[in-house]
């Protein structure tokens, strides 16, 4: 398994409409397991293809946060939202492209995904709790979709000034 980089907002692959996965092969299920080693590693409990720079449509996650439960690794492979419950739930919000930046976005509390394993099975699911937000927010990047498009402009461009003043001071320590 290889850890790969995740990229940070602002940076237009993170911005783009993902294709779909069109074989389930040896290097899709390399990219499955990176995934969710890079995931594991930031730590964080989702991430999404394109915040590896593969603009396809697969996310992992894992929400299960006791540390003395058996971990529960999901790989979504061209997820579909088949329903969303009326009720919502708001949750602060993170992610591992937007790093320690958090936000309050209010979602379906209960969401249903129709996915591929990759087992090649198609399967269904609904999702409640920290999971439906989850799994919605990953849903998300696959449209080019960050927590950030949820909140008010001027939050958004804070973060995204904090986040590029991040990014230039990561560039410099790498020369
Ligand atoms: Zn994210």
């Amino acid at each position: 398994m290889t850890l790969r980089p995740i990229l940070i907002h602002p940076d237009p692959r993170l911005k783009k409409l993902c294709d779909p996965v069109a074989a389930i092969d040896r290097d899709l299920r390399r990219l499955a397991d990176d995934m969710l080693a890079t995931m594991y590693e930031a730590p964080g409990i989702g991430l999404a293809a394109p915040q590896v720079g593969v603009l396809r449509r697969l996310f992992v996650m894992d929400c299960i946060k006791d540390h003395a439960a058996a971990p529960q690794p999901m790989v979504l492979i061209n997820p579909e939202v088949t329903w969303v419950s009326e009720a919502t739930r708001t949750y602060e919000e993170g992610c591992l492209s937007v790093p320690e930046q958090f936000a309050d976005v209010t979602r379906p509390a209960e969401v249903r995904m129709r996915w591929t394993t990759l087992e090649g099975k198609v399967v269904e699911e609904q999702f409640d709790g920290l999971w439906a937000t989850c799994a919605q927010h990953e849903f998300d990047h696959l449209n080019g979709k960050l927590f950030l498009d949820y909140l008010g402009p001027l939050k958004r461009q804070m973060i995204t000034r904090k986040m590029e003043k991040l990014k230039r001071e990561r560039a410099r320590e790498t020369f």
